[in-house]
C-alpha cells in the first residue's frame, strides 16, 4: 500500500517535471510522516525511501533511535531553541530556520559536536498571520547576517503554502520564492549555496515542481490522513 503510494507519488513527479523540462532526479520527494507509526517509516523504508520529515523533536528523536542509521531525517516543523541540542546531530537538514537567535543556537551546538548544520530559511509567501516564517522583504537582510555564523550552512528556502482546494492558487507564490532564491544566488554570498527549494505538499507539489522545488514534502499522498492536525 505505502509502496504503491510511493511509486505513485514517483510517477506524478516525473510527470511533472516533463512538463515543466525538468530532470526528476533533481527532485528530492520527503516522506512526511509525522504523527505515523514506526511500522509504516519501515514499509517505506522497505519500498526504498530514505529520506523522512518529522514536525516535532521528541517524535523525531523516538523514530531516530529505532529507525535504520541510513535516513536522512528532515526536521520540518517550528523548532524551539532549547530542543536544537537534542536534533542537532540526528538531522540531515533542518527547514523552519526564521530568526537570527535560532541561527545562534544551531551554530553553537553544531560547533559544540564540530559539524556544520545545513538549514534553510522559512518563508511566509502568503503572509499568513497563523504561519511561522520570514516575510519575503526581509530574507536578503537575514542572509547577510547568517554568514557570520560558521557552523551553519544555508542550503536554500522552504515555504509551507496556503491551504488552498486548487493548487493553482498556490503557483504565485511557488514562482516568487524560486525568483528570490535565483536572487540570493547571483549574490554569491559565502556560507549559502542556494541549491535547495523546499516546496509542495500532497496537495500541490506537481505546481511546486513545474515553478522550480527541488524538495516536495508529502505526507497524506503516502501514508494516508492524519488521525490529527499538527
Ligand atoms: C505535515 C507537513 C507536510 C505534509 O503535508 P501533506 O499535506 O500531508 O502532504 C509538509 N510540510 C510540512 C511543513 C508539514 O508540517
Amino acid at each position: 500500500m505505502i509502496a504503491e503510494n510511493i511509486r505513485d507519488v514517483e510517477r506524478r513527479i516525473v510527470q511533472a517535471c516533463e512538463r515543466s523540462g525538468r530532470n526528476p532526479e533533481e527532485i528530492t520527494l520527503v516522506a512526511v510522516s509525522k504523527t505515523k507509526p514506526v511500522e509504516k517509516l519501515e514499509e517505506a523504508y522497505a519500498a526504498g525511501k530514505r529520506v523522512f520529515g518529522e514536525n516535532k523533536v521528541q517524535e523525531l528523536v523516538d523514530k531516530y533511535e529505532v529507525m535504520p542509521k541510513d535516513i536522512k531525517w528532515q526536521m520540518i516543523g517550528h523548532l524551539q531553541r532549547n530542543k536544537v541540542k537534542y536534533i542537532i546531530d540526528k538531522v540531515d537538514l533542518i527547514h523552519s530556520v526564521d530568526s537570527i537567535r535560532l541561527v545562534e543556537t544551531i551554530d553553537r551546538e553544531a560547533a559544540k559536536k564540530g559539524i556544520i548544520a545545513n538549514i534553510l530559511l522559512e518563508v511566509n509567501m502568503a503572509k499568513e498571520e497563523s504561519k511561522f516564517g520570514l516575510m519575503p522583504e526581509e530574507v536578503m537582510d537575514f542572509i547577510d547576517e547568517v554568514v557570520r555564523y560558521q557552523n551553519v550552512r544555508v542550503q536554500g528556502l522552504m515555504t509551507i503554502a496556503p491551504f488552498v482546494d486548487d493548487p493553482e492558487s498556490n503557483r504565485k507564490h511557488f514562482a516568487n520564492l524560486h525568483k528570490l532564491l535565483v536572487d540570493i544566488r547571483k549574490k554569491k554570498v559565502n556560507n549559502v549555496t542556494m541549491n535547495v527549494l523546499s516546496m509542495g505538499m500532497t496537495n500541490d507539489f506537481e505546481v511546486a515542481i513545474e515553478e522550480g522545488a527541488t524538495m516536495v514534502r508529502v505526507g497524506t499522498a503516502i501514508f494516508g490522513e492524519r488521525n490529527y492536525v499538527q
